[in-house]
């Protein structure tokens, strides 16, 4: 990021940035906006980077126009946008070297994304499965006809969330509910969503079962738009009526007259039988924003965690997009080679495994040019983690974080629950997550023999201390720093 440019450049550019995701959607975002950055605005001109000559062609062709209209609602005397390619030095360090001659050009053309749709435009599937229609009456969020079931990739990660949602999906109405509701919960791109929707599509193929799909924000909106026009009770009569209820990113929730809405509709839903499916980001003891009582009854039924998808996951889940893009583009072919570089590299977020793939189809539908590792390294080296310059052992932070906290090594290690504990201790493990590739578990055996829940907790808890506390935000980077010299 460029030193010269002001805070308030920089919160405008995250606004515009914000906007753009909306009007473009999340898989288009991440496919070609995650990382542009803003060079400097002058005048009525922005200066943007991106990593490679093709990404700029590409969004030049395609979002130039997007782009500009978004920065004109933050400020409107803007009038041209210039988009330059960032040269070798800022780039990671493993594709700096290689020459930045085009690998391919955006010239004309719509294409097609890997599902054979254009980037994050859920069209309506050949066979998609059944009723729609009635899930749209009902007020549902919109469904994406390729998350179901059968393109959901199974691996030790998710298998536990993939039985649980086909469990749910199957069950009729009138028999039993094992697991009610069924709280899932992952970091992004894991395929919380993707999840959620097969359990929408299966369930309403079934004769006699209604299944409603919400994003909360879309629960929020609809009830409140439903005081408004004064039809509350016609919303709750719809939410009655349903056998499955899906709620999709409920860390979104907020509000005390939706949160109580919200918590009377699970309490009548559960109570009567009918099954809740929940996703979030976080445990449901981690929903800073949803009151104590729809915690703890969200707490009661069974909650999976989605761990990160390991790499060979992800070469599973690349394959299946290669072969589902090959039914509409069948000059699309991408040798082994680069799909084991890409789960190699490519970073453990389902997002942006689809954004790489994106971009070489697009590439292979301009140019015709065979698909080779360099062409790829080139492509998706924005999306590869930079490699750690330097191991961190979590001995050194466990170190460290007790000497910059006045207390010992052992007493991290310890059960001792004293507040002067409690919060370094919770700070290294946040450390020990962000700055080495130790699992959670793998952190809860160096602290003592924890669980990984507890580390989990500790990290979610820190996260959100540093949002709020600047003090502890720069406690934080000072060690980062120590640890990093
Ligand atoms: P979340 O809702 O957890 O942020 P999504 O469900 O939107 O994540 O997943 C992000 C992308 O990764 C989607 O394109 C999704 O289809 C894909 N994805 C994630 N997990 C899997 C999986 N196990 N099999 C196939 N695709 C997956
Ligand atoms: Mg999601």
């Amino acid at each position: 990021m460029n030193s010269h440019l002001s805070q308030t450049d920089l919160d405008r550019w995250n606004r515009v940035k914000a906007r753009l995701r909306a009007e473009v959607g999340e898989a288009v975002f991440s496919s070609w906006f995650t990382r542009m950055e803003l060079e400097g605005i002058e005048g009525d001109t922005v200066r943007l980077s991106v990593a490679t000559r093709f990404l700029r062609s590409w969004i030049q062709s395609h979002y130039a126009e997007k782009v500009l209209t978004c920065w004109q609602a933050e400020d409107s005397d803007i009038t041209r946008i210039v988009l330059t390619v960032r040269t070798g030095l800022r780039q990671p360090a493993a594709a700096a070297a290689k020459p930045a001659e085009p690998a391919c050009e955006a010239k004309a053309g719509a294409v097609n994304g890997v599902n054979g749709v254009e980037p994050g435009r859920p069209q309506p599937a050949a066979q998609a499965p059944a009723r729609p229609g009635m899930h749209e009456a009902l007020g549902g969020s919109p469904l994406d006809p390729r998350l179901n079931f059968e393109t959901f990739v199974v691996g030790r990660s998710n298998e536990l969330a993939y039985a649980a949602a086909r469990q749910v999906a199957g069950v009729r109405r009138g028999e039993t509910m094992l697991f009610n509701p069924l709280y899932i919960h992952a970091g992004v791109g894991l395929g919380k969503t993707h999840l959620l929707q097969s359990v929408t599509w299966a369930g309403n193929a079934q004769p006699d079962s209604r299944v409603l799909y919400l994003t909360a924000e879309k629960f929020m909106y609809s009830f409140v738009s439903a005081l408004r026009a004064q039809n509350a009770l016609a919303f709750k009569d719809v939410l009655r009526g349903i056998n499955v209820l899906v709620i999709d990113d409920l860390q979104f929730l907020q509000g005390k007259q939706t949160q109580a809405e919200f918590s009377h509709t699970l309490n009548s839903l559960i109570d009567a039988g009918r099954q809740v499916v929940v996703a979030a980001d976080r445990p449901p003891a981690d929903l800073e924003t949803v009151d104590e009582r729809v915690r703890s009854r969200l707490a009661g039924g069974l909650v999976v965690e989605i761990g990160s998808l390991g790499e060979e996951l992800r070469l599973q889940i690349l394959n299946s997009r290669v072969a589902a893009a090959r039914a509409h583009h069948p000059q699309f072919d991408v040798p082994p080679p680069v799909l084991s570089f890409i789960a190699k590299s490519v970073t453990h977020n389902g997002r942006d495994l689809e954004g790489a793939l994106n971009r070489l189809l697009a590439c292979s539908k301009l140019t015709g040019a065979p698909i080779t590792l360099e062409l790829a390294e080139r492509e998706v080296r924005d999306l590869v983690r930079p490699p750690d310059n330097k191991k961190i052992k979590i001995e050194e932070i466990q170190r460290i974080v007790a000497r910059h906290y006045n207390v010992s090594r052992g007493d991290l290690l310890s059960s001792r629950r004293t507040a002067n504990v409690v919060r370094p201790r919770q700070i290294a493990m946040y450390l020990a997550k962000v700055l080495t590739l130790r699992s959670l578990p793998e952190i809860g055996r160096r602290f003592g023999g924890r669980d990984h829940t507890t580390v989990l907790h500790a990290v979610r808890k820190i996260e959100h201390l540093v949002g709020n506390d600047t003090t502890l935000a720069n406690e934080i980077e000072t060690l980062k720093r120590q640890l990093q010299e």
